[in-house]
Parts: structure tokens; C-alpha cells; sequence
């Protein structure tokens, strides 16, 4: 391949980032095109008055996965990113006031949960094993691999695949196999909600999560998610990757067979060789493409739930609030009917908090905090009667009622200021169709592996996809390993044609 080769890629999200350093690192001459005034995506920072919020992902689970990606980057993780690990991976807050920590220590796992269900820490065990042995399969057949054709994917050998990674049996309905107490029912189901899903209607393939953090545990990188974001950035700056901010690609210009180049919203034309989205998958179709066929294809996909999340800056410390809270409520499955059929939000919703001081002194100044609330809601529906404005103030009620029911009684007093994102805010900043933030597209089994949108272009042959939207999936370890397997398959595929 000749040095001169040029990759433009669309998007400075961690699929973006991390395939322009293989890209440059494989001899590209990259520029990524990020339409924001910075980089990361669903993986950036907002920074107010000294307090620093993670706009989106804020847990580091499966590191394993890190681990891999950034060795075959030519990096070690811990040694570009300061980890602490999380022995408390989450406290769960029940409706009925009870408690349970999920975390690494065992002994602890099994007094709470002898208390809830007698046998039941057993049985977690089994649990845990049994899911790790999916996560671990999963990974090697299923989400680690480029399927280039049906043929690598419909194979005998992955019919009994399908069944021993539970791909047709329902999380909830498989978690029943092993726990009776709707606490611990809710405790080792709700983690579908990381990919946008109710487990009422997806596969125990993701019993895989709560397995992976149970075995693998939690970790917190300094300087939040966004620290994964600047390593890579650093890392893609050093290899020679060019990033222009504010420059919003308004069409991707191609001939024949072949994407040419794009174009920028000002109407400049950059040409390349080779291009590569991270952008939302249906939103390229979408906006960026002339086959609106396919686009049509993509919108009748089912997509993931969306979210609204409060960034307080807090002038007290709530110390009562560890690292991560996930606050449940009573009629979980009437409240993921609501997000998942209604498209909407329920009047008592289940949330979960980010409170990073507590691993890093530095994400507030002294004496005050920086939380943030995420709960999840329907995606943008036309006709589904949504009001967000109204939405966003009855769960902002319900959460701050919630908030003050466990000491947090004078809160509102003392919220500084508040950054809202609704699904339609989360739609504007990073093109996210329907604002379904977790994927956009949903993870159920037939929109997975082979059946997931591909990762190239059916007819423009020179034109990747990186990111959530794409195989395998939602989640940054997903992500990053989609930029992996992206550019596995440029090296494959563009080295034999230039050959
Ligand atoms: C609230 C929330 C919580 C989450 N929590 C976690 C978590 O705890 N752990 C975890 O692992 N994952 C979590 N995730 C998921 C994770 O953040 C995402 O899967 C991941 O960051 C997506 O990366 P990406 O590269 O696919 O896309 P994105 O981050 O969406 O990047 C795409 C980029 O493309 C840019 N772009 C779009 N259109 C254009 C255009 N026309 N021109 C130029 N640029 C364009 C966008 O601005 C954006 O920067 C969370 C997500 C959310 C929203």
C-alpha cells in the first residue's frame, strides 16, 4: 500500500478515535471530521465552574476488553490511564428501603444475599459462572468476529451456538431460573438497560453483564470515561491523525461504486480514498447517502430506549451517595412497559446516579459535588404524544422526591446549576436517530452478529462503519472492538484491492 493513501472518518466518538489509529498506524494519511467543538461523542465531558460531568458512559466494565484493544494498539491501559478498581460496584436501592452492594467481595455478596433469599448466593454463583461462560463464547464466535458473509455466520456449528448463549429465551425469564425475590430478580436483569433493552424482551445472552462485573469488576479511570477518550486522542495526535472540530460533514459524495470523498456543510469537498462513518449508522443512510431504499430498511429496525439526564453542580457533598447508585422502584416490569411499549416514562421511574468525587477529588471543587442522574425513557416516536418538557419535570420530581426519602432532604437547595439532555438534546448532539442513545439500534438477535447493519458498505466498497450502531453493538468495550474488527477488515479488504 502506498504511504499517500487518505481516510477520512466521520465522527470523533471512541469508534472514530480509536480507527484512526489503526488506520494511521497501518500507513494512512487520516483526518476525522468531528461536527462538535470537541471530541468523544457519548464519551466526552462537560466542564462547568469546576465541576466535570461524563456526558454518557461513566462505568469502565469488562476491562479485559480495554486491555486487548489498546495492547493491539501498542498500548498498555494501565499504564496510559490511571484505574482505581471499584470493590462496591453499585449499591441498589429498593422502593421498600432495602439495600444491596454488588460487589467483588464475596463474603459480603453472601450475607446480603442469604438475607434476601435463603440459597440464593448459590445459586448468584451458578449464575455468575454460567453467564461468564456466555460473555467468554460470545466473544470468540459471536461479537469478536468479522462476519464477512452469511455463510461464516448460518453455519451449523453456530446453531447450537445460538442455544447455548440463550439467544431465544428471555433474560427475565431465564433469571427466574435461578432467584424467586423480586429484588434479585430486578438486581441481575436491570443491566439490559446498558444496550437500551427491557429483559423482559431480550435475550440471557446478557446475563453476560452483570456476570462480566461481577467476575471482572468495575473501574474508574481518572479524570472519568473521558480519560479513555483522551488516551486515544493523545495516542491518534502522536501516529499524526488530524482532527478538525466544528466541521460538520453534510454529504458523502460518491461514483460508480465508490465513495469519493464528502462534503462539509460550508460546501468545501474533501476528497479521499477511503471513508469511514462513526456517525449513527441510520443516520448516515439517512442524511449523508443517496439510497433512501436502505434507509427505509433501517428505519423499520427496532431501536434502544433513549434518556434524560440532570448534570447538577451541588455547592454541599452528599456523602451517603457512593460512586454509583442505581435506584430501582416497585413495578419494574410496568415501568420498562412504559419506556419500551409507551415510549414514554413511568411517574415513579427507576435511576441511576454518577457521583465520580468519590474515586476522584478532582471532578468538583473542594467541599462541593458534581451528580448526575441518568434515567432512561422511550426513543423520539412521531405519535407517541411525547412532551419532553413536561416528561423532563415530573421525572425530575420524582427523582429529587426519591433523592430526599434517603437524606439528600435539602438538595434543591443547594443545586448550583443543571444541565438537562432530554432524547431530543441527545438527538442534536451527535446525530443519534430517535435519540436512542444505547445502540441506536436495538441488540435483539436478529439485529446482531450477521444481521447487525454491516460494518461496510453494501455497494460503496471503500466506505466502513465504526460505532454502536454497527456490529457488535452499544457500550465502549463493543466499540472499541468494533474499531478493531473495522479496520481487521480495511487491511483485508482494501490491501487486496490496491494489490
Ligand atoms: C447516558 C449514557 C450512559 C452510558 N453509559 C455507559 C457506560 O457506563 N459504559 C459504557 O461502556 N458505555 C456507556 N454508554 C454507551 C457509550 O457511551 C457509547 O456506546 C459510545 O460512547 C458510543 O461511541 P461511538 O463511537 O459509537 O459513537 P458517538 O460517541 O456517538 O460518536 C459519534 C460522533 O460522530 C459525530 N458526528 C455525528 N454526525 C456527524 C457529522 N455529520 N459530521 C461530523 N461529525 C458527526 C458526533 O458528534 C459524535 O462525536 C452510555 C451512553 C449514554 C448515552
Amino acid at each position: 500500500m502506498s504511504e499517500s493513501r487518505t481516510a477520512v472518518i466521520i465522527g470523533s466518538g471512541i469508534g472514530g478515535i480509536t480507527t484512526s489509529i489503526f488506520l494511521a498506524k497501518s500507513g494512512y494519511s487520516v483526518t476525522v471530521l468531528e461536527k462538535n467543538s470537541s471530541p468523544g461523542g457519548r464519551c466526552s465531558q462537560l466542564v462547568r465552574e469546576g465541576h466535570r460531568f461524563d456526558l454518557g458512559a461513566t462505568m469502565l466494565l469488562m476491562p479485559g476488553i480495554y486491555r486487548d484493544v489498546f495492547k493491539s494498539l501498542g498500548l498498555d491501559l494501565e499504564e496510559k490511564v490511571e484505574m482505581t478498581p471499584l470493590e462496591t460496584l453499585y449499591r441498589i436501592y429498593f422502593d421498600s428501603g432495602d439495600v444491596i452492594d454488588f460487589t467483588t467481595d464475596e463474603k459480603k455478596m453472601e450475607a446480603q444475599l442469604e438475607k434476601i433469599e435463603p440459597g440464593s448466593f448459590k445459586r448468584s454463583q451458578d449464575y455468575v459462572a454460567k453467564g461468564y461462560k456466555i460473555f467468554q463464547l460470545s466473544m470468540k464466535q459471536l461479537i469478536g468476529r468479522n462476519f464477512y458473509n452469511i455463510f461464516q455466520f448460518a453455519t451449523p456449528a453456530n446453531i447450537p451456538l445460538l442455544f447455548k448463549i440463550k439467544a431465544f429465551t428471555s433474560h427475565f425469564k431465564y433469571t427466574r431460573r435461578f432467584f424467586t425475590h423480586p429484588h434479585l430478580l430486578m438486581a441481575y436483569t436491570f443491566q439490559n438497560i446498558y444496550v437500551g433493552q427491557s429483559p423482559f424482551n431480550s435475550p440471557a445472552l446478557f446475563s453476560m453483564v452483570p456476570a462480566a462485573e461481577l467476575t471482572e469488576g468495575s473501574f474508574f479511570p481518572k479524570g472519568g470515561m473521558y480519560g479513555i477518550a483522551e488516551a486515544l486522542i493523545n495516542t491518534a495526535e502522536s501516529a499524526g491523525v488530524k482532527f478538525l472540530y466544528n466541521t460538520p460533514v453534510k454529504q458523502i459524495m460518491t461514483s460508480g461504486k465508490k465513495a469519493t470523498g464528502v462534503m462539509l456543510d460550508d460546501g468545501e469537498k474533501i476528497s479521499t480514498d477511503l471513508v469511514v462513518a462513526n456517525a449513527d449508522l441510520p443516520y448516515v443512510y439517512r442524511s449523508l447517502l443517496p439510497d433512501k431504499r436502505a434507509s427505509a430498511r433501517l428505519e423499520r429496525m427496532k431501536y434502544s430506549c433513549s434518556a434524560i439526564c440532570f448534570h447538577w453542580g451541588l455547592d454541599k457533598v452528599y456523602s451517603q451517595i457512593g460512586h454509583h447508585s442505581v435506584f430501582l422502584s416497585d413495578g419494574f416490569r410496568k415501568g420498562l412497559d412504559r419506556i419500551f411499549r409507551d415510549k414514554s416514562v413511568s411517574d415513579n421511574p427507576s435511576f441511576y446516579v454518577h457521583a465520580p468525587t468519590r474515586s476522584d477529588s478532582g471532578a468538583a471543587p473542594e467541599n462541593q459535588d458534581s451528580l448526575s442522574v441518568i434515567v432512561a425513557t422511550g426513543h423520539l416516536e412521531k405519535g407517541a404524544g411525547q412532551d419532553w418538557d413536561k416528561l423532563k419535570d415530573s421525572v425530575r420530581s420524582a427523582v429529587i422526591k426519591r433523592l430526599k426519602q434517603h437524606g439528600l432532604d435539602d438538595i434543591e437547595e443547594h443545586i448550583k446549576f443543571e444541565i438537562v439532555y432530554s432524547p431530543e438534546t441527545w438527538e442534536k448532539a451527535c446525530n443519534i436517530s430517535k435519540g436512542s442513545v444505547f445502540g441506536s439500534l436495538g441488540h435483539n438477535i436478529f439485529q446482531m452478529g450477521y444481521f447487525r447493519p454491516h460494518n461496510r458498505h453494501d455497494k460503496y466498497k471503500n466506505l466502513y462503519f465504526v460505532g454502536g450502531s454497527t456490529h457488535p453493538g452499544n457500550g465502549v468495550p463493543n466499540v472499541l472492538i468494533s474499531a478493531r474488527l473495522v479496520s481487521e477488515r480495511i487491511q483485508k479488504e482494501q490491501n487486496r484491492n490496491s494489490g
